[in-house]
């Protein structure tokens, strides 16, 4: 089979209707809308468009499943994640090739997320039967606590096109380890890989209602009625932090739970005490994972003055060496970004540091040609005022600046409203865990490029969000605390 016949093949397998009620359907309207290769601009499939009445139709769904969803037992609703993960497993080859195909990161990378996304189906049905209670003597003696845990109830998810599998799956299998049903929108550009989930999830046994998924370019006029509805009882949205607001204002008008997701502008701090090269490769990681458009993307480069030419250097060397096509292509090491909007965002703020002086080291310039390509790049001498440093870059340009102490390390790196993650490198465990400590944010990557795992609590603080993912924590967020209190004589 050539590899166009493999695409065609793994792309006709894909439902491409709505999945309401465990059936897929086409639009009550009709309408569809269609799926680009943002290497090429080429079409790839077109899939059902929902509007407002499919909406309510998933909201209905997962609502008249919710009962008969929490009643079933937490091993049998462990083991449907269980075998969801063996099936993803079974068929990462085919779903990192649909990923590589609507989003356009390397097929290396696809694995990476396809293997990273079943991780979460996998923790989350080994945490299914590990719900537990409480029964305490209150401190008079004179009553007990009885505390348990219950299903929030249905839920809506928000999903962005970044991560299409993991950023749904990481919702998706805490929901269903606590017994919630669950109404989902993927992102307009990156809907297959969902559409493949769902047909994967009710193979796996997944009883009709519980899952419902529903692509719309209408997202706003589609989910606000889902979210102000009231049956619903928590929003749970990974997306930038605009729209993040906008869906918090939504959600409390029924008071729902949220967890929200939201953007990052990660700092990445090299003292000089660290292990250099050590640096250089994590910064390779939290830099050029996914072309850089993760929310943990290193979004601003601190460097120690004393190392900062030999770091600049090696960073360089290897961002120049990587390899720039299509991902489904042998040896390509960064894809497209996702669409002309994101890579014209790129080159505008790029243009705008190197307005304020900053000095391009390799890349800075845009590719001709079909698809969205932005050359891997490397800029110093980038002053604060620059855009770079206060916005979300989502591409893969590495913006370096130098410090002279780690005071005004710290002071940089915690001067922006977000508080995802931050990175630092160091060989000194007292300045390590001091300048932990002190970093604003949900996450720190020390001496390592990568904070994402499955088994650890994933979010931000500030305007990067609310809640976790993931952990021994992740499933709370899908659980209500209910407190019996016992009068009794003993
Ligand atoms: P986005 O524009 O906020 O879109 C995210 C999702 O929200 C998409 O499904 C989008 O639908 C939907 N949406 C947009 N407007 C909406 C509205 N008014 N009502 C309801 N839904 C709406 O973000 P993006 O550009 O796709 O993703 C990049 C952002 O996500 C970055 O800021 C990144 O940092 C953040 N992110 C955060 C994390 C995290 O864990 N903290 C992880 C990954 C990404 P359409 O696709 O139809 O527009």
């Amino acid at each position: 089979m050539t590899t166009s016949e493999l695409e065609r093949k793994v792309l006709d397998s894909v439902p491409t209707g709505l999945l309401i009620g465990g059936e897929w359907r086409p639009a009550r309207s009709g309408a569809t809308t269609t799926v680009e290769d943002p290497a090429t601009g080429e079409i790839l499939a077109e899939v059902a468009d929902a509007g407002p009445e499919d909406g309510m139709a998933a909201l209905t769904a997962a609502h008249e499943a919710q009962a008969g969803f929490a009643a079933m037992a937490p091993r049998e609703r462990g083991e449907i994640l269980r075998r969801a993960y063996e099936a993803m497993i079974a068929d990462l080859d085919d779903l990192a090739l649909l990923m590589t195909l609507e989003m356009g990161k390397p097929l290396a990378e696809s694995k990476g997320e396809v293997a990273y996304a079943a991780e979460f189906f996998r923790w989350f049905s080994e945490e299914a039967v590990r719900i537990d209670g409480g029964y305490a003597t209150a401190p008079n003696g004179q009553s007990r606590f009885l505390v348990m845990k219950q299903p929030v109830g249905p839920c809506v998810f928000i999903t962005p096109w970044n991560f299409p599998l993991a950023m749904g799956t990481r919702k998706i299998g805490p929901a269903i380890a606590a017994g919630c049903t669950v109404v989902i929108k993927p992102a307009l550009q990156t809907p297959l890989s969902m559409l493949a989930l769902g047909q994967i999830l009710l193979d796996a046994g997944l009883p009709a209602g519980v899952l419902n998924v529903i692509n719309a370019t209408d997202a706003g006029g589609v989910m606000e009625p889902i979210i102000r509805d009231g049956r619903a009882r928590k929003l749970s949205f990974t997306g930038s932090t605009g729209v993040g607001k906008k869906l918090l204002e939504q959600a409390a008008e029924k008071v729902l739970r949220t967890s929200m997701e939201l953007g990052g502008n990660a700092s990445f701090i090299v003292f000089d005490d660290a292990d250099v090269d050590k640096a250089v490769a994590g910064a390779m990681v939290a830099k050029m994972r996914n072309m850089g458009e993760a929310c943990t993307a290193a979004n601003r480069l601190y460097v120690h003055r004393s190392i900062a030419d030999t770091f600049a250097d090696k960073l360089a060397e290897k961002m120049g060496a990587l390899v720039v096509g299509r991902g489904t292509d042998d040896g390509v090491q960064v894809g497209p970004l996702i669409d002309a909007k994101g890579r014209d965002k790129v080159v505008d703020l790029v243009g705008d540091a190197l307005a304020h002086g900053a000095t391009v080291k390799v890349g800075g310039s845009p590719a001709d040609g079909p698809g969205y390509f932005y050359p891997p790049t490397v800029l110093t001498d980038v002053p604060v005022e620059s855009r770079l440093n206060h916005e979300e870059i989502f591409g893969p340009v590495a913006p370096i600046s130098v410090f002279d102490t780690e005071e005004e390390a710290l002071a940089a790196a915690n001067a922006t409203e977000f508080g995802l993650v931050n990175y630092l490198f160091t060989e000194n465990l007292d300045r390590a865990l001091r300048v932990s400590e002190k970093l604003e944010s949900g996450m720190i990557g020390l001496n390592t490029g990568l904070v994402s795992n499955p088994a650890a609590p994933f979010g931000g603080t500030k305007q990067s969000g609310l809640g976790r993912e993931g952990g021994t924590v992740g499933i709370e967020e899908f659980l209500e605390t209910k407190y019996i209190a016992i009068g009794i004589q003993i």
